[in-house]
C-alpha cells in the first residue's frame, strides 16, 4: 500500500509538471483527485485494512493530498503567469518606435508659374476666363483667320478628333468664346492645356499657355507693349531688357515677338540663350480685324491687343530646370523642390 502511494505521488507530481495549459491540469486533478480519481479509489479501499494499519495509511494519504493539492496550486499559478506573460508580449506595442512619416504635397511648378502670372494680371484688370480643351474647328482656327488652307493646320501640328473638331492646339479659341460671351471692354487671361503633334526634347504633345488678351476703344500698340514690359519686369526682375522683334500670326496684326535679356547670363551669351543674350518668351499682337468680324465686334469703334506664351518654358527660365520632359515625369525627387 504504501509502494503504491509512493508510486501514485511520483506519477501525480509527473503529470502536474506536464501539464502545459489550465485545461489539461484540471484534466490530471480529475484523473488523481476527482470522484473516480486514482487517489479517491485508494481512500475507498481503505476499509479493507486492519484497524492497526489504517491510521498509518490514513495519514500518507493526507499528506499525498496536501503534496499534491499544493503541486497543483504552484502549476496552475505558474501557468497562469505564462499565460498573462505571453499575452504582455504579443500584445505589446512598442512606442520607442518613430512614428510613420507624411509627405506634404507641393504645387507642380507649371501650377506655380500660372498662378504668378494670373495673380499678375489680376492687378492690372484682368479676370481668368477657361474654354474646352476638345475644340470645335470654327473656334480654334477658322475665326482666329486661319482658313482651311493655312500651313497652321498641318495634320503634323494638330491632333483631330473628326474633321470638325480638334484637340485645341493653342489658349487663342477662348479668345473668340469670350468675345462672343462678354461685351467690350474686355481683359481677359487665359490659362489651360494645348495639344500638337511635337515631340522631342523642347516639345511635349501636351504642354500648357497662357494667353491675354484686352479689346477697348482706342487701345494701341503702345498699351501692349506697355503691360507687357510692366509684367516681364514684375515677373522675370526690375530693369530687365525687353525688346519687341516683328513676326506674324494669323489673328494678330501687326504681331511681334517679344524677348527678354538673357536670365541665365544676363545677355552676355550662354548656352541657353544659344549665345545670342536674349530669350524668346512670348508672341504678340494688335487683334486682326478679321478676328473682329467673326464675333461681330466692330473694327472701326474698336482695338485690341493679344498674347501668348508657354508656361513650361516661362517655368524652365524662372527655375533653371534644363530639361522639358521633368515636368510631365512625375517624379516626387524634382516636384519636392517646389
Ligand atoms: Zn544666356
Amino acid at each position: 500500500m504504501k509502494d503504491l502511494l509512493q508510486k501514485l505521488e511520483k506519477d501525480a507530481l509527473a503529470a502536474i509538471s506536464r501539464a502545459e495549459s489550465a485545461a489539461v491540469l484540471q484534466d490530471v486533478r480529475v484523473s488523481f483527485l476527482g470522484k473516480k480519481g486514482a487517489v479517491t479509489e485508494i481512500m475507498k479501499g481503505m476499509r479493507d485494512l486492519t484497524p492497526e494499519e489504517r491510521p498509518a495509511i490514513g495519514a500518507l494519504v493526507n499528506s499525498l493530498k496536501e503534496v499534491l493539492e499544493k503541486a497543483f496550486t504552484e502549476r496552475g499559478g505558474a501557468l497562469q503567469q505564462a499565460a498573462v506573460a505571453e499575452r504582455l508580449a504579443s500584445e505589446k506595442l512598442d512606442i520607442t518606435l518613430p512614428g510613420r512619416g507624411s509627405f506634404t504635397g507641393s504645387k507642380h511648378p507649371v501650377t506655380l508659374v500660372t498662378e504668378e502670372i494670373v495673380e499678375l494680371f489680376g492687378g492690372l484688370g484682368f479676370s481668368v476666363e477657361e474654354g474646352p480643351e476638345i475644340e470645335q474647328d470654327v473656334y480654334n482656327f477658322e475665326a482666329l483667320n486661319i482658313p482651311k488652307d493655312h500651313p497652321a493646320r498641318d495634320m503634323q501640328d494638330t491632333f483631330y478628333v473628326s474633321d470638325d473638331v480638334v484637340l485645341r492646339t493653342h489658349t487663342s479659341p477662348v479668345q473668340i468664346r469670350s468675345m462672343l460671351k462678354q461685351k467690350p471692354p474686355l481683359r481677359v487671361i487665359a490659362p489651360g492645356t494645348v495639344y500638337r503633334r511635337d515631340s522631342d526634347l523642347t516639345h511635349s504633345p501636351m504642354f500648357h499657355q497662357i494667353e491675354g488678351f484686352l479689346v477697348d476703344r482706342n487701345v494701341t500698340f503702345g498699351d501692349l507693349k506697355g503691360i507687357l514690359t510692366h509684367f516681364l519686369n514684375n515677373y522675370f526682375g526690375k530693369g530687365l531688357e525687353v525688346r519687341f522683334r516683328p513676326s506674324f500670326f494669323p489673328f494678330t496684326e501687326p504681331s511681334a515677338e517679344v524677348d527678354i535679356a538673357c536670365v541665365i547670363c544676363s545677355g552676355k551669351g550662354c548656352r541657353v540663350c544659344s549665345g545670342t543674350g536674349w530669350l524668346e518668351i512670348l508672341g504678340c499682337g494688335m487683334i486682326d480685324p478679321e478676328v473682329f468680324k467673326s464675333v461681330d465686334y466692330d473694327a472701326e469703334q474698336l482695338s485690341g491687343f493679344a498674347f501668348g506664351m508657354g508656361l513650361e518654358r516661362i517655368a524652365m527660365l524662372k527655375y533653371g530646370v534644363s530639361d522639358l520632359r521633368l515636368f510631365f515625369e512625375n517624379d516626387l525627387r524634382f516636384l519636392q523642390q517646389f
